[in-house]
């Protein structure tokens, strides 16, 4: 392809998307697919001579787009958003085009220093307290596992880096039996063991007990374990529930515990300052998660990462091969030290694109409407007498199900249920998700895609009624 080439498609692939996001309730939003039918439709082999672009073009409508669940679609209320957002695709069309990988300042001196600012900007946009200096990860997922490492490190003197594990302390590691499925995952991969992770009670709102969580570091202290990282949710996946940052913070800071805090879907909602008791404590933690990715509108993968100690961030992770040596020393941020990769993409353009677009302004408008569909969509709920609100809502997350009069059996509901949920996922026009709280069947509906207007959750109420009705109807 030469440069005219790469114009004209250009310029046709911009139109397609403007029409595709213009036009995108016209697709089903969970992709009505079944397993292997879009790899039967791939050749074995890659093609021997090049092909033209057209014909890869008419392919990728043909043959990947029905394939495809359409996140951006307004009717998307599963899992958590992963929002983009127009002035986030401008932004990663140019980071796409300029290509450059930015792992040392001297790599791309814009790509840092933009990073440093968006990231104090970012800071301030959910009132995060001055001591956190911001860098920007792939995922939370990586986030939390950069907390587990730092904190290995920082309590092992940094000698587990050196030696191993051999012959040092034996670590507990501590979340509530709601934390995310990330924070396993983190043990397993820094070396702790699985069995190492203690996994706290919840209260009836799904938040950890603070007590139950003092009371198993002393067991821990007692059979000579070291109680190492604590990490709270603020916001779980499963209903968003909020763990009392403040009590947990001062048990934390009594038994000399690292506090990470994983906020990634909920840290959008703290730009609402009526949000900000969600980190009532936030003084007590090292460090803070939040996913720009999820609900702030911005493609995917953008996680802001937030660390007290700087210094033990980058003493876990540095190395200093000889090819990577540059004069500027430590003058500047090289962000290759701030993590687990070497390579980084230039992430936080589109950040900066999306803030400059809404302004806080407009980033608050647009999540307070959210919150507040939330909360009528869950008064519809609270007052309709076959369905069951099942968890409290501080966000946009609406956790339900549907109970019929006359039907009390615990299995016999989660089987009704679960069939509501296939078949509303069905029609094509809304995608749930579910979750279990307390072995219920538990219907989640999160609100919060980007094009996403009040009708569509109004709709997406009025949908729900008559397939639980006609469901109900099917069963009898
Ligand atoms: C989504 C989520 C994660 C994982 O996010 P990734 O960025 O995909 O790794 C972690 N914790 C919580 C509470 C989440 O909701």
């Amino acid at each position: 392809m030469d440069n005219k080439e790469f114009r004209k498609y250009g310029h046709e692939l911009v139109d397609w998307m403007a029409g595709y996001l213009d036009e995108i309730r016209k697709y089903p939003v969970k992709a009505q697919t079944k397993p292997g039918e879009i790899i039967a439709q791939l050749p074995l082999s890659p093609p021997r001579q090049g092909e033209p672009m057209d014909a890869i073009i008419a392919d990728f409508k043909k043959i990947i787009l029905p394939g495809m669940t359409h996140w951006q679609h307004p009717g998307f209320f599963a899992y958590f958003n992963a929002n983009n957002s127009y002035p986030s695709i401008l932004a990663e069309m140019l980071t796409a085009a300029m290509g450059a990988q930015c792992m040392s300042w001297q790599t791309s001196p814009a790509a840092t220093e933009l990073e440093e600012r968006v990231m104090e900007w970012t800071a301030k946009l959910v009132g995060l307290p001055g001591d956190f200096t911001g860098v920007i990860q792939d995922t939370a997922s990586t986030a939390t596992l950069c907390s587990l490492l730092s904190a290995r490190e920082k309590y092992s003197d940094f000698k587990i880096n050196e030696k191993g594990f051999a012959g040092g302390n034996k670590y507990a590691i501590y979340c509530s039996t709601e934390a995310h499925s990330s924070i396993e995952k983190a043990v397993k991969i820094a070396g702790f063991g699985r069995e190492s992770l203690r996994r706290i009670d919840v209260d009836k709102d799904f938040a950890i007990i603070p007590a139950a969580l003092e009371a198993e570091i002393k067991k821990d202290k007692q059979a000579g374990f070291l109680p190492l990282i604590m990490v709270a949710a603020c916001g779980t996946t499963g209903s968003t529930a909020v763990d009392p940052l403040g009590e947990v913070g001062e048990i934390c800071r009594r038994y000399d515990l690292w506090l990470h805090v994983d906020a990634a879907y909920a840290g959008t909602g703290l730009i609402l300052p009526e949000k900000r008791w969600m980190i009532d404590g936030i003084e007590h933690a090292d460090t803070f998660v939040f996913n720009p990715h999820k609900w702030m509108f911005t493609n995917f993968d953008c996680s802001a990462y937030f660390v007290k100690d700087k210094g033990a961030l980058i003493r876990t992770f540095e190395i200093l091969p000889e090819y990577l040596k540059t004069k500027e020393g430590k003058q500047v941020n090289n962000y290759r030290d701030w993590g687990i990769q070497l390579g980084r993409r230039f992430r936080a353009l589109k950040l900066w694109f999306v803030i400059r677009h809404f302004g806080v302004e407009g980033l608050r408008e647009k999540i307070a409407a959210h919150v507040k569909w939330a909360r009528d969509f869950a008064a519809g709920i609270e007052a309709a007498p076959d369905f069951e609100l099942l968890a409290p809502v501080p966000l946009s997350t609406i956790c339900f199900r549907y109970s019929p009069a006359g039907i009390k059996e615990k299995e016999v509901l989660n089987t009704l249920n679960a069939r509501l949920l296939e078949a509303l996922n069905g029609t094509g026009k809304i995608y749930l998700t579910h979750t279990k709280l307390n072995g219920i069947y538990t219907i989640r509906l999160v609100i919060g895609q980007t094009g996403q207007q009040e009708t569509d959750v109004k709709e997406a109420w009025e949908l729900i009624r008559r397939t639980a009705a006609r469901e109900l109807e099917d069963t009898l």
